[in-house]
């Protein structure tokens, strides 16, 4: 049934096999490594959650896993995203392609992807020019476009989705689970509850042994980082025996991982209302935080830079810091 270190049963008690959901580490080019695709038997095939960044090795586990696991992509009968980043909607297309199943996802979910890979895309020359205004050097913009530009392939075709929402109910594995709006990772990020047996899966929004990235991005909506610690609360009052995420291990205790995720961004607020004792850049700032885990990397400076401007238009919400455009046209923020 396994495909390697890649793939793996999953279990809710010690060697009892859960329902037979699949889950599949699917494999990334970056530091985190792989992010968990879960397949979902059904009474007459399959729903496959998260199917991940499409690169040539995923493809190749991907059909390395259907095949042992007998399953013919015509018996995917629906296709769930938690949110539209580029490591879980990747393959959504690919498979939608080969098994004719609907894409279900969350119309801003869908807006975001195609501000950033729809033939109309925008996002490419939007990103480098709010980094630019926040201290980016000029000469990072065109690495940074190219790198933009790199996800394109990754993520073709897109999916034609079919719209979901928080409130709505979905059948997943024959049973109704409630769908719940919880933007703050990502625009139109959504998880998936089964109250009656206090199961949840929670992509992206709460994961073990790293923090979720936030970001503020262009076109985004305002408070992400107030927005995401609000979708956490609401998560906090549902009774979670266990909690599916997109990246590493099931998560049991999900109230003291959510407690602990809460804590992380209380102390990073508090270390960058500190740093502003001195007008910065967001891109100083940056650079003091992260300096040396951005390490020339595109891809990390990019989480780095977005996951700053989100911490600092939340200390300026809360009257903690204030920003201020100078002559040069570049913003500068000091302690509120
Ligand atoms: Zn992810």
């Amino acid at each position: 049934m396994c495909a390697g270190e890649l793939c793996g049963m999953m279990h809710t008690d010690e060697g009892r096999p859960d329902g037979g959901w699949i889950r599949v580490r699917v494999p990334l080019p970056f530091s985190l490594k792989y992010v968990n695709a879960y397949l979902v038997p059904e009474r007459d095939g399959w729903t496959l959650v998260d199917p991940g960044l499409r690169t040539p090795e995923a493809e190749r586990l991907w059909r390395e896993v259907l095949e042992r696991s007998g399953i013919g992509f015509r018996e995917i009968r629906a296709i769930v995203l938690t949110h539209p980043h580029p490591d879980h909607i990747g393959l959504a297309g690919w498979f939608q392609e080969r098994s004719r199943a609907p894409v279900y996802m969350s119309g801003r979910a869908h807006a975001y992807a195609m501000r950033l890979w729809g033939p109309e895309r925008t996002f490419t020359d939007e990103l480098p020019a709010l980094y630019r205004e926040h201290g980016l050097p000029r000469e990072m913009e065109e690495a940074l476009r190219d790198h933009l530009e790199g996800f394109v392939a990754m993520v073709s075709p897109l999916p034609e989705p079919v719209f979901i929402q928080g409130g709505d109910r979905l059948e997943v594995g024959g049973k109704g689970w409630e769908i719940l709006d919880t933007p703050g990772h990502a625009d139109g990020h959504l998880c998936f509850y089964l109250r009656e047996e206090r199961r949840l899966l929670c992509g992206d929004q709460v994961l073990n042994g790293i923090t979720p990235n936030i970001s503020l991005v262009p076109g985004g909506e305002p408070g992400v980082l107030a927005r995401y610690l609000d979708s956490l609360a609401s998560l906090e009052k549902l009774e979670v025996e266990l909690a599916l995420p997109g990246h590493r291990d099931p998560i049991r205790d999900m109230r003291g991982r959510i407690g602990e995720i809460r804590e992380h961004h209380v102390r990073r607020l508090e270390a960058m209302e500190a740093m502003l004792e001195t007008p910065l850049t967001a891109f100083e700032v940056c650079m003091q935080l992260f300096g040396g885990r951005v390490n020339g990397s595109m891809h990390h400076l990019r989480f780095a830079m977005s996951e700053t401007l989100a911490h600092l238009e939340h200390l300026a919400r809360e009257g903690r810091a204030a920003s201020a455009r100078g002559a040069d046209d570049i913003v500068r923020w000091k302690r509120g």
